[in-house]
Parts: C-alpha cells; sequence; structure tokens
C-alpha cells in the first residue's frame, strides 16, 4: 500500500470536500490504508474497530472474500454495460432476490445509482401515477417530522425541515407536508392517539398528495428514534382509505439493521413503493433500488408517455448487481437473525450503562443498532479523537453517538467498542 504522506494530507484540507464540513476550516480526517472484517487500518499503523459500517453499508465487514470474488469475476465478464436496450444476468438475479424478499407485491424493480437517487425516483413514480390518472393536483407528499431521506433536492424536501441537514434550502424547496415523529417507542404500549396528527394532516391535504413517505420503523439520520409498529400499520390503512400511495424508505434499515430482513415485516405491511440501498452492496458500490407494486407501474404504464421518465447511466451496473446478488445470499445463509439478536442482547447489557452518565439523556437499542443521545450536541473534532485514541470508529452527530456495527462483530470487539463508547461519552 503506497503511504498517505502529510502533502497528500495537506492536499486533501485544500481540495477535497468531506461529507458535511467546512472547506476553509474542515474537521480533520483519519487516513486509512486498509479494511479489513470489522477493523480499519490507519496510515500510523493503528487498527480500531468499526462501529459505523460505513453508514450501514458493510454490514459483512470489510474485504469479504465471497464478494471480493463476486466483484473480480463480474469484471473479468464485464464492468458495465448500458442498460438501454440492454439486460444481464447479475441484474435479474438480484431483482428476483428482491422481489422475492421484499413484502409481498413488490414485483418491479428500478435499478437506482444512490440512495437519494431511488427516493427521486420513488416520489417522481409517484406523482407521474397520479398525472396519468389525470390528477395533476395530486404531486405533494406527507412526511413525519426527524425523518432523512437523502440529498438530492425532492429528497431533501421531505426531510425533517429542522434536523435532516437541509434546512438552509427550505425557501427553495418543493413544498411538502409535515407531521409530528409518532411519539410511541417500540417497545412501549400503543397509544392511539400517537396517529391523530398524521390522520388530521391527510384529511386535510388528501386531495393533493400523491403519496405519503417515511422511514418504517427506524428513523435514521434525521434522529435515530424507533417507533411503534402499530403507527405504520395505521399508516398503511389510512393510505388505502383516503387512495394516497404509500413510499417507504428501507436504505438504512434494509437487510437485517433491524432485526428484521425490512423493517415493514414489523408491522407486517406492505408499501406500494420501497426504497433500498446502503447495505444491499454489502458495502462495495455505490447502489440502491426503487421497488413498486403493479398498482404502481399499471398507473404509470396504462397513462401518456406510456413509460417511466427515468435512466441513469449507470442503471442496473453488473458488477455492483454481482456484488449485491453475492452478499444478500451471503446475508441469507447466514443465519443472520440470530447474530442481529446476539448484538441486540450485548448492546442492550453495555449500553444501558450509560442510562446513568449526567451527560446522558436517553440510550435506545433495536436490532443490531445502539444509540446514546446526549443532552448537548458533542465537539466532533475533540470527540472523534478521543474514540481513535481508545480504539474504535464511531463518528456521532448533533447528540447523537450511535453504532451499527457489521454483523459479523465477535462478542469480545462488541463489548470494547460499547465500552469504549461509554468511556468516551463519560468525558464529555
Ligand atoms: C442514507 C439514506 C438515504 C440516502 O442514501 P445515499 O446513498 O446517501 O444517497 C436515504 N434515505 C435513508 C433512510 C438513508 O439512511
Amino acid at each position: 500500500m503506497s503511504t498517505i504522506t502529510q502533502e497528500d494530507l495537506k492536499f486533501d484540507r485544500e481540495h477535497i470536500w468531506h461529507p458535511y464540513t467546512s472547506m476553509e476550516n474542515p474537521l480533520p480526517v483519519y487516513p486509512v490504508t486498509s479494511a479489513n472484517g470489522v477493523r480499519l487500518k490507519l496510515e500510523d499503523g493503528r487498527e480500531i474497530i468499526d462501529g459505523m459500517s460505513s453508514w450501514w453499508c458493510a454490514v459483512h465487514g470489510y474485504n469479504h472474500p465471497v464478494l471480493n470474488t463476486a466483484v473480480e469475476n463480474q469484471i473479468k465478464g464485464m464492468s458495465h454495460v448500458m442498460f438501454g436496450g440492454i439486460t444481464h444476468k447479475p441484474a435479474i438475479e438480484l431483482a428476483k432476490l428482491l422481489v422475492e424478499l421484499s413484502p409481498e407485491g413488490l414485483d418491479k424493480v428500478f435499478f437506482a445509482d444512490s440512495g437519494s437517487v431511488s427516493v427521486e425516483v420513488a416520489m417522481k413514480m409517484a406523482m407521474q401515477y397520479w398525472f396519468t390518472k389525470g390528477e395533476q393536483r395530486k404531486n405533494k407528499f406527507l412526511s413525519i417530522r426527524s425523518g432523512y431521506h437523502g440529498d438530492t433536492f425532492n429528497a431533501m424536501s421531505v426531510c425533517d425541515p429542522v434536523t435532516g441537514m437541509h434546512d438552509i434550502f427550505t425557501g427553495v424547496l418543493p413544498i411538502n407536508h409535515f407531521v409530528k415523529a409518532p411519539q410511541c417507542g417500540f417497545y412501549e404500549d400503543w397509544d392511539e392517539k400517537d396517529i391523530l396528527p398524521m390522520k388530521d394532516a391527510i384529511e386535510q391535504y388528501q386531495n393533493e398528495l400523491a403519496a405519503i413517505i417515511l422511514e418504517p420503523i427506524v428513523q435514521g439520520a434525521g434522529g435515530m428514534r424507533f417507533y411503534h409498529p402499530q403507527y405504520l400499520k395505521e399508516v398503511r390503512q389510512l393510505c388505502d382509505q383516503y387512495n394516497i400511495l404509500l413510499i417507504v424508505d428501507e436504505i438504512a434499515t434494509g437487510f437485517g439493521r433491524s432485526g428484521k430482513l425490512f423493517a415493514c415485516e414489523h408491522a407486517d405491511i406492505s408499501p406500494d413503493i420501497m426504497c433500498v440501498g446502503k447495505a444491499i452492496t454489502g458495502g462495495y458500490m455505490s447502489f440502491a433500488a426503487t421497488l413498486a407494486n403493479k398498482k404502481v407501474s399499471d398507473g404509470i404504464s396504462q397513462g401518456a408517455p406510456g413509460c417511466f421518465m427515468h435512466g441513469p447511466t449507470f442503471m442496473g451496473n453488473p458488477l455492483a448487481c454481482a456484488v449485491g446478488v453475492a452478499s444478500i445470499n451471503l446475508l441469507l445463509e447466514s443465519n443472520w437473525k440470530k447474530k442481529v439478536d446476539t448484538i441486540e442482547g450485548i448492546l442492550r447489557e453495555e449500553l444501558i450503562r450509560a442510562e446513568k452518565l449526567s451527560q446522558v439523556s436517553d440510550v435506545r437499542i433495536l436490532g443490531a443498532i445502539g444509540v446514546i443521545e446526549m443532552k448537548e450536541a458533542v465537539n466532533m473534532a475533540q470527540i472523534q479523537k478521543q474514540f481513535v485514541d481508545a480504539g474504535v470508529w464511531v463518528r456521532p452527530f448533533g447528540k447523537l453517538v450511535y453504532i451499527m456495527p457489521s454483523f459479523v462483530i465477535s462478542e469480545k470487539d462488541l463489548r470494547t467498542l460499547c465500552q469504549s463508547m461509554i468511556e468516551v461519552v463519560s468525558l464529555q
């Protein structure tokens, strides 16, 4: 491996944008030279335990021989070929798996190149569905507060207007509607009043709504909250009752993270449109998909222009599809459910001790996701260094210090990760 020099880092600082940091006064970046299993190797030789799975993606850990082989074999065949007028086996195999594993009825697959794009596609599908039915007025979306759906424009327009990281764009984004986030937690007794704000908003805006869009059960980057499955069940019923489409964004939750293969299964519902991404390729390539049911695809196909108007250049990229197939098969063969349940048990045992720290306002755990919510926003540069010095990679934002480790993490590494988390949190 070639080394990363001080000069390289200076170039990086001066010329390369990193996510959510200033170009003028950037937060420090840590040079990583390789990654293996659940460990990131730093330029200075230290190996740290990864708690982030590279933002939900690397569910099998890094440098996995099965996934490596899938990519290598596919490269020998073809890395890419356009999807207009052409098809290939990796795309067909991946679509088969998605249709088979996803909630009932979702049997039309649109391949996109990132999560945000799959959300754009989902929203565009919903709008086009109503356009072709001659219901031009139904072109707005209703979502819940504390949501996050990506960084492109329509996706931003349904992120929480305050915590969704895009508040400065409020004035130029398409105007959509929001209701208070569900208050009833995943493990609490269901309170039937929790659905009332949603019901009121649907009644008020029903004639202009194309769809309701939300993250199922787990709200990710907009607040790391876990809400009651009954809420999702009732949203599905309301959508049916008022003739509104339901879009579910499983980009973070899909492929086992919440303890179900898809978080929709906690509520036993099927949406009209579903986005998947992140863990779909086991963290190897940028890729996502938008699944739709027959109602949506028929609606779009049976009116002018008769086809869905979207077609990314890298649509159905064979390398991404091949590694996606390998990753999903690996997951299915890996006893993932038992692994996630074991991780959940250990997270609960270890992280619960943070509840009594004066800096902490809440501790939440669901599946392979552990969240410590602080009373105050953390100092990022400082806490990041403390984590690295403690031998772990944890990247908080705002008040949220959280982990979603890869499913292959050993009990010992997971306990070390949790203990370091508590140690560092208690230093704040
Ligand atoms: C990450 C994420 C997205 C955006 O995906 P990108 O691949 O970053 O564009 C959308 N929705 C949810 C729920 C996410 O977690």
